[in-house]
């Protein structure tokens, strides 16, 4: 190459390929974004639950370091050189995004246009309008583990005011053993008050919820008895492992399997209801986040601890027999993924005629595996009856029975803020305000 040539080169023609390709890049990721974003507007995905953020698309210029920032991967997107929130439903509120904005293009909110979102109203000791009545963690609005333990410890500050002097059974009952509930548990412990704590589930909450090795973001935070915790990036299964040694250590006591059913006022306190007892209390800690209680199917033997409402981990279900109930994207990802393991037999069943409400990457998954003859598909369908280890069904009039070793229900879930409503305590609706 002569030296013209090169300079031709240097000063013409490597400029355009590189503009070229960086168009090309930037069709190709906007047409990617595009489509994860259409098929969570599809699949009806585009509510986020909790805080989230809003993009300022004249301030936006495309940096991505919002995209680059979000701890759970792709939830923000870049289409058009503009960011955009292409997974709503999987944002959880981390806030990175906001504070990597150059430009501060972006703002956290709650709620969208469509879709309101219910913060209850508590004062700086996390009480309701309701006396004696307080609420901590997800529930009030501020998701996130730290945020939810902090908010555990000061709440039971507030309690201790309130209450005074110990009086009735109990002083009182926490509801909900998640990152919340747990550290409200451990100061109640503390301060040596008359405490019952109820959990419908395991503890841990939604973490305990989360897919196996799933890595958690955190922070720094103070649990009572334990002091300083130093936890900023570790797995599920580390902070699992580590709150069951604190639960053991300081000796706190949790009823699990313990479903709050109501809470009533009653003299200068209130009665919780569960299915085991009634608990008479003066004060109540609502810690139980936002994801709501399970829908249950309600049928014969669903107590046995063979039926679980979200998959947690496919490789513990290697050569068994295995339902999976429901019909949206949760009971097909868990019915596909535990088709790939060795020696399993799944079957799902759904009461509708079609997958309408699921997206169409996992009702393509579920033809492949029905297909390839690892899953069973029975549509139109209803359990009526488990049994220790088989599994009735009724599939219009027609009885079917299958050997199950164990079900996994996903039928969505009763969420939280009718219920607040209920016993009166006040909550603002935001449409996408801070
Ligand atoms: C997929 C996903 C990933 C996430 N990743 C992170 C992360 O990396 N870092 C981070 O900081 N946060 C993360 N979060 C958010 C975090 O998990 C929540 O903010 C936090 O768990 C809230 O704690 P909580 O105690 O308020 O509520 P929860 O953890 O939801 O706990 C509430 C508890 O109350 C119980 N309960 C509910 N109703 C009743 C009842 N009627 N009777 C008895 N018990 C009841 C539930 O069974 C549950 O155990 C994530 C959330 C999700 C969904």
């Amino acid at each position: 190459m002569t030296e013209a040539e090169m300079y031709k080169w240097a000063v013409y023609t490597f400029p355009v390929l590189f503009m070229m390709g960086y168009a090309l890049m930037r069709t190709l990721r906007t047409k990617k974004n595009r489509k994860v974003l259409s098929d969570a507007t599809k699949a009806g995905l585009t509510e986020p639950a909790s805080l989230h953020p809003i993009i300022d698309k004249g301030m936006c210029i495309g940096c991505g370091a919002c995209v680059n920032a979000c701890p759970e991967g792709k939830i923000l997107g870049l289409i058009k050189g503009k960011a955009e929130l292409i997974s709503p439903t999987h944002c959880i509120g981390h806030g990175a995004c906001k504070r990597a904005c150059p430009l501060d293009a972006i703002t956290l909110v709650f709620g969208t246009e469509k879709r309101g979102v219910d913060i209850p109203l508590v004062n700086d000791n996390f009480e309701t309008n309701v006396p004696g009545l307080f609420i901590a963690g997800e529930l009030g609005g501020m998701g996130l583990i730290r945020n939810a333990c902090e908010q555990g410890r000061q709440a039971m500050d507030g309690i201790a005011q309130y209450i005074g002097k110990h009086s009735s059974e109990y002083d009182v009952v926490i509801i909900g053993a998640g990152p919340s509930g747990f550290s409200a548990t451990l100061a109640a412990h503390e301060k040596k008050m008359k405490y019952k704590t109820l959990e419908q589930d395991s503890l841990g909450g939604t973490v305990f919820k989360f897919p196996r090795g799933k890595l958690v973001m955190t922070a720094p935070v103070k649990l009572p008895i334990v002091g300083k915790v130093n936890f900023k990036e570790t797995t599920k299964e580390i902070l699992l492992k580590f709150w069951n040694e604190v639960e053991k250590k300081t000796a706190i006591k949790i009823s699990y399997r313990e479903k709050m059913d109501n809470i009533t006022p009653s003299g200068n306190g209130f009665i919780v209801t569960t299915p085991k007892g009634e608990y008479k209390t003066r004060a109540v800690l609502l810690s139980i986040g936002r994801r709501g209680t399970p829908r249950k199917l309600n049928v014969p033997g669903e107590d046995q601890p063979k039926v679980v409402y979200s998959l947690i981990d496919p490789e513990q279900y290697r050569d068994q027999h295995v339902l999976v109930v429901g019909g949206g994207d949760a009971a097909l990802e868990a019915a596909t993924s535990i088709a790939e393991e060795d020696g399993t037999t799944v079957s799902i069943s759904y009461r509708s005629e079609a997958f309408s409400r699921a997206k169409e990457k996992n009702r393509k998954k579920i033809d492949e595996a029905k297909k390839a003859g690892r899953l069973n598909v029975l549509m139109s369908s209803n359990v009526k009856d488990i049994q220790k280890d088989k599994v009735v069904l009724d599939q219009q009039g027609k009885k079917i029975e299958l050997p199950n070793d164990g079900i996994i229900v996903c039928a969505g879930g009763i969420l939280p803020t009718p219920f607040l409503k209920e016993i009166g305590i006040q909550v603002d609706t935001k449409h996408g305000t801070v």
